[in-house]
């Protein structure tokens, strides 16, 4: 019988973001992650952009699981939005991401409308002819899984991402054994994070941040700032640890920071005592040497609590010169400006900036390129496709691949929509799914659609000018003189000859209608005519079309 497998990446190959993937046998189908992607179009109101599921519902039927990798936004963030679109499958994952996607899912009033599943790391499920075995990987979260897929034409393993730290601050060293015994008794394809594949050298290891961090802390003259992602729950733990040991408070800043460390509490994986914690509203009550504010907003995002401190505009917090402030992240591509704006108003407070380009003070969560190689040459696999990157990425990990020894016509780098179809002796793209994204208004946010997108563009690029007058019902008599008004359109100094040279030209084409209606021309659509001839006017003049719209009010 000739067994196929097909495999749709939704998101996240050729971009860092937004993971979601489809496996499905002839009867069965799982969803691998299902993540957003932060938009750089915010100022068009549109906050998230997520897979498109439409092609995803034509196989709602199958879809037996949506199995998370771990609790990162761009792998569970759109988990609430497939429900609502209709995708009801159970959601199987490990302790903390399950304990994090029952927050996003509370947040969005679904947190009853679907089975949550917590699977113990070595443990596997069956669904339908697919059976799933999750194995424990370093990242920069805790309980991050690599799959293990047993399917009908051979095992397939998703790393999801990973990297291999030999000293987590958190937890233990992944299991190297479980890859390489996968390896032995034959993996028929490997999917790999790809992130980091082009950084040649060894990954700065948990415990030496942790020393780092120790040292900054006792030079420290004023109150410590630390920001991060707020689901690095080891980081949190390594400092909770050195402010209980320098006697130190702490105080957070920004919601998903504190709810992040309530669920790792919950968990168990945070142990602290209630009195290390101080509210950020009485930090003035202490003496600023013994605080240390952890915030989040380390991407720079414009309503971050960061980004008030920054901006000095923060109610409780404010920087001086004695202060430390260390960003305790990596940038993540596209961020890299606003990070920039960030970090230049901290330092207009005068208080020390230290982030991770300048100093030792954060690692990457992903493998970097001799880790792969790791990966490769213990998985040993006969096909090769990486994933989560950016096309380029894609294209380095493959070479590594083709060095690792996976024959080159075995490798096949996969862009999003395109679906792969997987045999024991084959592996080709056969199909292309186009519209991939939607782009959305926040959590409970509607979509905004093309068109939405391309009037709010419009409008913002070139404003926009209303032109109102009455008009007497029955006999179609203008009543008012016409009241232009424009807004974003030109300079206040030029406004008024703007709008009196507008006037005239609707009052042209008032005059023009009068005589027609006295000869008993019918006007099929007078404010269309006016619309016309305004944007004429507005493109000889500014040589560019705004928004035109005329409210002619029949009374
Ligand atoms: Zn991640």
């Amino acid at each position: 019988m000739n067994k196929k497998l097909i495999i749709t990446p939704y998101g996240g190959l050729g971009e860092i973001g937004m993971n979601c993937m489809l496996i499905e046998t002839e009867n069965s189908a799982i969803l691998i992650d299902c993540g957003l992607m932060f938009s750089e179009l915010d100022h068009f109101g549109v906050e998230f952009v997520i897979p498109n599921f439409s092609h995803l519902l034509t196989k709602k039927d199958k879809i037996r699981a949506i199995i998370a990798t771990h609790g990162h936004e761009d792998h569970i963030g759109a988990i609430s939005f497939a429900l609502k679109a209709g995708i009801r499958a159970p959601i199987y994952a490990s302790q903390f991401t399950t304990l994090m996607i029952r927050e996003r899912l509370r947040d969005t009033g679904m947190h009853e409308t679907v089975p949550l599943n917590v699977m113990a790391p070595g443990t596997s499920v069956e669904l339908g002819d697919l059976k799933i075995t999750v194995a424990s990987v370093n990242h920069s979260i805790i309980d991050a899984f690599a799959l293990f897929i047993d399917t009908p034409i051979g095992k397939i393993i998703h790393t999801g991402d990973f990297k291999i730290d030999a000293s987590p601050h958190f937890g233990n060293m992944m299991d190297q054994n479980e890859f390489k015994k996968a390896g032995e008794e034959g993996v028929l394809l490997l999917m790999s994070d790809s992130t980091n594949v082009e950084r040649d050298h060894e990954a700065l290891q948990d415990d030496k941040i942790a020393l780092r961090f120790e040292e900054l802390f006792k030079k420290a003259e004023g109150l410590i700032l630390v920001s991060m992602f707020s689901s690095n729950v080891g980081r949190m733990a390594n400092i909770f640890a050195l402010a209980d040991k320098m006697g130190k408070k702490i105080a957070l800043t920004g919601r998903s920071m504190e709810q992040n460390v309530r669920l790792a509490h919950e968990r168990g994986v945070l142990s602290f005592d209630s009195d290390l914690f101080i509210p950020i509203e009485k930090i003035s009550q202490y003496d600023r040497k013994k605080v240390i504010v952890m915030s989040t907003g380390c991407q720079g995002e414009p309503r971050s609590a960061l980004n008030r401190i920054a901006h000095a505009e923060h109610a409780h917090v404010k920087l001086d010169q004695r202060d430390l402030v260390i960003l305790s992240s990596s940038q993540i591509p596209g961020n890299e400006v606003s990070i920039s704006k960030l970090i230049n108003e901290l330092f207009k407070c005068g208080a020390d900036i230290l982030y991770d380009t300048i100093e030792d003070v954060h690692t990457s969560g992903h493998a970097t390129r001799p880790e792969l190689k790791q990966m490769l040459e213990m998985v040993k696999p006969k096909y090769f496709i990486p994933i989560h990157g950016e096309y380029r990425h894609l294209v380095h990990h493959a070479q590594l691949a083709e060095e690792c020894g996976v024959i080159p016509e075995n490798i096949c780098v996969v862009e999003n929509g395109e679906v792969v179809e997987l045999g024991p002796d084959s592996l080709q793209i056969v199909d292309q799914i186009t519209e991939l994204r939607v782009l959305v208004a926040g959590r409970e946010g509607s979509e905004i659609t093309k068109t939405l997108l391309k009037d709010r563009r419009r409008l913002g690029e070139m404003g926009v000018v209303f032109c109102l007058m009455t008009r007497e019902k029955d006999s179609g008599k203008i009543l008012s003189k016409p009241e232009i008004i424009a807004r974003g359109l030109v300079s206040e100094a030029m406004e008024p000859w703007l709008l009196d040279e507008a006037a005239k030209v609707v009052q042209g084409q008032i005059a023009k209608y009068k005589q027609d209606l006295k000869m008993g021309v019918a006007h099929q659509d007078f404010a269309e005519e006016i619309r016309i001839e305004l944007r004429r006017f507005l493109e000889r003049n500014l040589g560019k079309k705004p928004t035109v719209i005329p409210l002619i009010m029949d009374i």
